[in-house]
């Protein structure tokens, strides 16, 4: 992986006061795998932990869910962008690494739930131009109503769990809907990371993307997957299992290294195998 380098020694991560409380799936994971900057976001007790995954990688843990940076030589792009009110914790986040908000150009969001796009409006107001697919972008306007998942016995505790993990935000930070500025589909390539290559995956909801750099060998998949104990695993509360299962299938063609879940620890190496392991596990 020419001019991409991997993170350095790992960094214990310590808990305390921004130990991820609300996510079952980060509560699964090991600690210790990656570099972590701990900022100290005066926003609601909201606060935002950024992980280094690669040079231009880094990843923000929010008490629920995970949104990603990729920094081409100072111009950036979001991959989500967390619940409400998480805003002004990413200002202060991309502020400690010496950007200022506005350099974000672009902010792609995965699928419309408000754990990915519940700042999005926010983020818009800096200047970024919002990115969905074409199916998502009339829910995340609000011109059509958000499809409930279909919970399978053992999900219905778990969902519980992560709606509690949400954040109590007050009403006027909360900025819904989402204009979208670009919809996507199919085929699309976005400028950023030598071109991200748009994965419609429905079956967590109908408009849910991937996105793909096969330069970077990289896989940003939504909640289509998510990490857990190290490698990937089926993303849960889906409109449609049969249809994620699918989803899946085509991602595990991809072949990338590097998966970035929207909840879950990353896989830096050998997501590759690791997708068709899974592909070979689950029912098709
Ligand atoms: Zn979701």
């Amino acid at each position: 992986m020419a001019g991409v380098r991997r993170p350095g020694t790992p960094v214990p991560a310590s808990n305390g006061w921004l130990t991820p409380t609300g996510d079952p799936f980060a509560a699964r994971v090991t600690p210790g795998a990656f570099r972590a900057f701990r900022i100290r976001a005066p926003t609601y007790g909201f606060p935002v932990e950024t992980v280094e995954l690669l040079p231009c990688l880094h990843m923000f843990r929010f008490t629920v869910g995970q949104a990603y940076l990729w920094d081409d030589a100072g111009s950036l792009t979001l991959v989500d962008c967390g619940p409400p009110g998480s805003a002004p914790a990413i200002a202060a986040a991309l502020r400690e690494r010496g950007h200022e908000p506005e350099a974000v150009r672009s902010l792609v969001l995965t699928h419309c739930h408000a754990d990915h796009s519940g700042s999005a409006a926010e983020i818009r107001a800096w200047g970024a131009t919002v990115i969905a697919h074409r199916l998502e972008a009339p829910v995340l306007r609000g011109a059509s109503p958000q499809q409930r998942p279909v919970l399978t016995d053992w999900e219905r505790p778990l969902f519980d769990q992560v709606t509690r993990g949400m954040p109590d935000v007050p009403p006027q930070r909360l900025k819904y809907p989402v204009p979208v500025d670009e919809e996507v589909d199919a085929g699309d390539v976005l400028d950023f990371g030598g071109g991200a290559r748009v994965v419609p995956v429905p079956g967590h909801t109908d408009g849910s993307i991937a996105l793909h750099l096969p330069r970077a060998d990289v896989l940003f998949t939504g909640d289509t997957l998510a990490g857990a104990e190290g490698r990937p695993m089926l993303g849960v509360f889906n409109t449609d299992r049969d249809r994620l299962v699918d989803s899946v299938r085509s991602l595990a063609d991809l072949g990338a290294d590097v998966l970035c879940f929207g909840h879950g620890d990353p896989v830096l190496d050998g997501g590759g195998a690791a997708l068709r392991t899974l592909r070979g596990e689950v029912a098709v």
